[in-house]
């Protein structure tokens, strides 16, 4: 395997004009997969000049014509998705599976987006003398810059991509270096359903140069990030400072409460599919497993079973249940996290280390006793570690699950609806599941509160992030 990723800037495929390139790397064994260009400073330029020329044009299509589009979009991508997906797994690690998920669900975001395009209705104002016309019409807010990470290479970043169009903007993308390929390919499959140049481009780079650079630029008029929360905070001081609108989706750590009158062995297998989805790498994964002090040992032990049945490997074998996480900072990060908290008072249940031999794999871990100050309790793991702590009181499971600053996910198991009722109401998060993981599909908004960041990336909302209101006021 040689990919050769290059940038779209104006409708060209073409290298960096500095002819600068960064590596690929195949997580599962470090071998070399190829390469892909570092956009120089003429080149975000071109493509900043590119997105003005094609917002110039696209803003003028009707939303007919932009519905029409991303239908087609969905329905090439479908075609394509087995190629995709394979990239996916070469790059990024994961299970070819969940690759073929993460392409179908790109054609369900284009899909949604094709008809909410014909839902962005305005709103007649009654006036207030009759020779008066008074309502609110909804414009594209103009050229979007987005920013999207390595863990779901094209979910990410197409949830961006089919708001922005739908609403009739332009958009340059800056995916992640170490997951380029898939994510390349999809926009050219993107292109190929006819969009005019420079609607869509994609760069490649030193992400904090880029970010820098098109933010600051006069003809971004909108940025949107998915990453950490600290990038997130940097990001969004930089567009603050430019007075762009923005989107942020940013880290979590769900608390997953599960209540003595919980189904216990559907609680654990739900969350077990949702920790150990992508390696853990996602920011709805559950990190904090509150489970009240009756269940409390039973849980760990039908947690373990649950984790060890997790056996690793190359994301293209049959047998392999969980691939390796995406880069060794990951690996690095998990294993420090596994030594603070064993060394502040937690058991390693089950994993707890990186296996011998290449790729960046680290075990399913359970971690019981859990201290509250360790680290791990306090910072995103983004990893395959499920953390255990037991509680007494349903108040005092809610005080941990809203200690920190985040609020992304959040995930209660219990047998009662009025104190589902209570907890969906107490927890300070954009998205709860009550005996439920199923979150993140394209009808449902996605979004965080607090330090997870604001702005919806789904659901009935998410059209009006790309778009401004005008209101007009008409003497008739
Ligand atoms: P990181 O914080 O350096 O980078 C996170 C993402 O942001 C990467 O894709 C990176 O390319 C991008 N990025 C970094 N600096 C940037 C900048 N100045 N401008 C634009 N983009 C920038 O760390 P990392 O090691 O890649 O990931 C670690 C943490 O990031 C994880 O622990 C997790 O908390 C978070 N993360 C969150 C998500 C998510 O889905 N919310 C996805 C990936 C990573």
């Amino acid at each position: 395997m040689n990919y050769q990723v290059p940038l779209l800037i104006d409708g060209q495929w073409r290298d960096s004009s500095s002819q600068e390139w960064l590596d690929i790397t195949n997580p599962a064994d470090e071998s070399s997969i190829g390469r892909v260009a570092k956009a120089s400073r003429a080149d975000l330029d071109a493509a900043l000049a590119a997105a003005q020329t094609g917002f110039a044009a696209w803003r003028k299509t009707s939303v007919m014509e932009r519905s029409a589009y991303l239908r087609k979009a969905a329905a090439l991508v479908r075609e394509h998705a087995e190629e995709m997906a394979l990239m996916l797994v070469h790059e990024q690690g994961k299970r070819l599976t969940e690759a073929r998920i993460e392409l179908s669900g790109a054609s369900e975001v284009l899909e949604w987006f094709a008809e909410e395009a014909r839902r962005c209705y305005g709103s007649m104002i009654p006036p207030r003398s009759p020779e008066l016309r008074q309502y609110v019409q909804h414009e594209p807010v103009g050229p979007v810059a987005a920013f999207t990470p390595w863990n779901f290479p094209i979910n990410q970043a197409v949830r961006k991509i089919a708001a922005a169009l739908a609403a009739g903007c332009s958009i340059i993308v800056k995916g992640s270096e170490e997951t380029p390929v898939a994510l390349a390919r999809f926009i050219q499959v993107l292109e190929q359903a006819g969009l005019p140049a420079g609607v869509l481009g994609l760069v490649y780079g030193v992400p904090g140069d880029i970010s820098e650079h098109l933010i600051a630029s006069p003809v971004v008029r909108k940025i949107s990030f998915t990453g950490s929360t600290s990038v997130g905070k940097l990001l969004s001081a930089q567009a603050g400072a430019a007075m762009k609108r923005m989107s942020m989706e940013l880290g979590g750590h769900a608390p997953a409460i599960v209540c003595d009158d919980a189904d216990l062995a559907r609680s654990l297998k739900l969350l077990g599919v949702q920790k150990f989805w992508n390696a853990g790498q996602a920011c709805i994964s559950p990190s904090r497993f509150l489970v009240q002090a009756p269940l409390y040992d039973e849980a760990i032990a039908g947690f373990q079973r649950i984790a060890e049945g997790y056996v690793m490997g190359n994301g293209l074998d049959k047998a392999t249940r969980m691939g390796p996480l995406a880069n060794p900072r990951r690996v690095a990060a998990m294993q420090a996290l596994v030594d603070d908290a064993v060394a502040k008072g937690a058991r390693v249940v089950t994993g707890g280390k990186a296996p011998d031999g290449k790729g960046y794999f680290f075990a399913p871990t359970v971690l019981a006793d859990v201290p509250q100050d360790a680290r791990i309790f306090n910072e995103e793991p983004f990893g395959p570690i499920a953390a255990f702590a037991r509680f007494d009181s349903d108040a005092q499971a809610l005080q941990e699950a809203n200690r920190l600053p985040w609020g992304l996910a959040a995930y209660v198991f219990t047998g009662s609806a009025t104190r589902g009722e209570w907890f969906k109401n107490g927890i300070e998060s954009g998205l709860v599941g009550i005996n439920s993981i199923a979150m993140g599909y394209p009808e449902q908004p996605f979004g965080g509160v607090k330090d997870s960041g604001y702005a919806s990336e789904g659901g009935a909302d998410a059209l009006a992030f790309y778009l401004s209101s005008k209101f007009v006021s008409q003497t008739i």
